[in-house]
């Protein structure tokens, strides 16, 4: 597939190898089982050109299509899949100021979403709403010249480290979906508290915890999307982030069956490598031809939203093809 990819799309993918084979796939054991994030990482990526990848380039980003970014994120699961989720989560934040936000907004975070110098959060999901996420409860009042938040966040990746979070609340609970809205919200604003990170079965590289907003007040210009809009913006960064989820379960399924493969042909019994029976072969030989299977649904996906099509079935069929659990080792 890589072949018929522009030069610049087989760049990053090369650059996503080089940062991954230099910075992650050596540590990512370690940050695992000391429970650490990995924010720092992920501010390191921007020296290989991965912070911004579907920004514009206009604005400074990499300009890429979802199939390319999709790649990149493949790659750098195959060292670490939370490394890859973070930094996805990080990059959907940029893509939305560099397209939804105010040129002001822009001008001031963009620099800093691309050098690394800020981190980003996607803050949608609270402690008692994830997938109906017209329900959220979280909400925005006006006063003034401010806008008022109260509630909880739940599940929000990099929340550890970021320094910005886009956050969706409700300004009028009688409109539904159509009385959301999304808020940028500076880690040190007044009332914005992130609990300590959430102590998982796994995958601790995001820096995965929970905001607590109490009287936080944000200016009117803090408002990134309006009532109307922005909830239709966090379905279709979801729609992303489940074509790019799914590109990397085949980063880090491709991974965990080369280790499979190779300690095959290491252990021995009854006198020959496991390898060699074909009971192991057969399991084996599944798993790869799944593995394809769920690549060529994930840049199904990918395409269909490069040409500006509607890809959530796409996107969700990529998701719900789940690599064999038995080999998605985090
Ligand atoms: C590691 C991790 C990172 C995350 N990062 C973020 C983040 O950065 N930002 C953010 O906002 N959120 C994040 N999330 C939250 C994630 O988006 C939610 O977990 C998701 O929306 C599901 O919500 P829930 O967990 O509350 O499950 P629920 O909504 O309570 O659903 C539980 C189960 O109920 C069933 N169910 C629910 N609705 C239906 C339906 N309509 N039809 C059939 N079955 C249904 C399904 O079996 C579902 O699995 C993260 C979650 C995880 C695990």
């Amino acid at each position: 597939m890589d072949e018929v990819l522009a030069p610049d799309a087989k760049q990053a993918i090369n650059a996503a190898r080089t940062f991954r084979d230099a910075h992650i796939t050596p540590f990512a054991d370690g940050i695992e089982l000391r429970r650490e994030t990995a924010i720092s990482t992920l501010r390191l990526a921007s020296q290989y050109g991965l912070l911004g990848l579907q920004v514009a380039t206009t604005h400074g980003g990499g300009g890429l299509s979802a199939v390319a970014t999709a790649r990149v994120y493949e790659e750098i699961a195959e060292g670490c899949l939370p490394h890859a989720f973070s930094l996805e989560v990080h990059n959907n934040i940029a893509s939305l100021v560099s397209r939804h936000a105010t040129r002001a907004q822009q001008d001031r975070w963009l620099p800093r979403l691309l050098s690394g110098d800020a981190v980003a959060a996607f803050c949608l999901t609270e402690p008692s709403v994830g997938s109906d996420a017209a329900a959220i409860q979280c909400a925005a009042d006006h006063s003034e010249n401010d806008w008022v938040l109260n509630g909880e966040k739940a599940w929000v990746t990099n929340a550890a480290g970021a320094d910005l979070f886009a956050v969706w609340a409700q300004t009028d609970v009688a409109a539904g979906w159509r009385g959301i809205a999304a808020f940028l919200v500076e880690r040190e604003a007044k009332g914005l508290t992130v609990t300590d990170p959430y102590q998982l079965m796994g995958g601790h590289a995001m820096g995965t915890a929970g905001i607590l907003l109490r009287d936080c007040r944000v200016r009117a210009d803090g408002l990134i999307s309006p009532p109307g809009e922005a909830f239709k913006v966090a379905m279709q960064g979801i729609t992303s982030a489940r074509i790019f989820v799914s590109a990397q379960c085949c980063g880090i399924l491709k991974a965990g069956l080369e280790r499979a493969i190779s300690y095959a042909s290491e252990r021995k019994a009854f006198g020959r490598p496991v390898g060699s029976f074909q009971g192991l072969q057969w399991e084996l030989v599944n798993v790869a031809t799944q593995r394809e299977a769920a690549r060529l649904l994930a840049y199904r996906a990918a395409a269909a939203a490069d040409k500006n099509l509607s890809a959530t079935v796409e996107a969700a069929q990529a998701k719900k093809l789940q690599p064999p659990q038995r080999l998605a080792a985090w």
